[in-house]
């Protein structure tokens, strides 16, 4: 099969708390991608269901499909364990489909040097303010104070992955934020390449991380 006519993937990555789940369901919405669904040894947070936001499995099940080779990249993102899941991802990518992966930065490096095939978009998100991230994580995670502590610690490391992906955007605006990326998408698609102001990015990540 010609590599023109495979799907592409599109991999949103962001510390965590930045909407990154949020934009995936709404631009996958928008413009029918199939949304890759991880596997994770996490709790189910309340509304969570299993096989719509992440197969929920035990450790041992997970060690189990990495020995099988079931899974394209997995890590250990706090102290859970997360894999996305060969099966399904290639037969969509091959059958021209666009597949959406929300993974943190561990997983996208170890896709990026497979050297695969597939056209792959990398794209990450950034949070207007460390206020508006403390905000969503706590809104999100009321019941554990110490997990948004931790996560809030994460984030100064999380963020400087962010020169490793092709696109930055700042989710500021919901709305906004998801025109932009489907502007990238679709210019990309072209290939072709969506212009950025970098000296904007590179002044807000300082924002950030003071
Ligand atoms: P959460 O527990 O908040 O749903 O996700 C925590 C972090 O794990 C997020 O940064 C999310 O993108 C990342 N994540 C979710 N699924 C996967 C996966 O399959 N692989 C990797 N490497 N990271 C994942």
């Amino acid at each position: 099969m010609s590599l023109k006519k495979d799907g592409m993937m599109i991999i949103l990555s962001s510390p965590s708390g930045a909407g990154k789940t949020t934009l995936t369901r709404l631009l996958s919405k928008e413009l029918k991608f199939h949304i890759s669904i991880s596997y994770t040894t996490r709790k189910p947070r309340p509304k969570e269901v299993h096989s719509k936001h992440y197969f929920f499995v035990k450790k041992k099940e997970f060690n189990k499909l990495i020995r099988k080779n079931k899974f394209l990249e997995h890590a250990k993102v706090f102290k859970n364990f997360y894999g996305t899941s060969k099966e399904n991802v290639f037969e969509k990518l091959k059958n021209g489909k666009d597949v959406i992966f929300d993974i943190d930065w561990q997983g996208t490096k170890q896709i990026k040097k497979k050297k695969l095939n597939f056209k792959i978009l990398t794209i990450f998100v950034l949070p207007p303010s460390r206020d508006e991230l403390f905000k969503r994580l706590s809104n999100r995670d009321m019941r554990d104070k110490l997990i948004v502590e931790e996560r809030m610690k994460q984030f100064n490391k999380d963020i400087l992955h962010w020169k490793n992906y092709n696109y930055i955007v700042i989710n500021d605006n919901l709305i906004k934020c998801v025109a932009e990326i489907k502007k990238i998408i679709l210019k990309e698609k072209k290939q072709k390449k969506f212009h950025q102001q970098k000296k904007k990015i590179q002044q807000h990540i300082k924002f950030l991380l003071n």
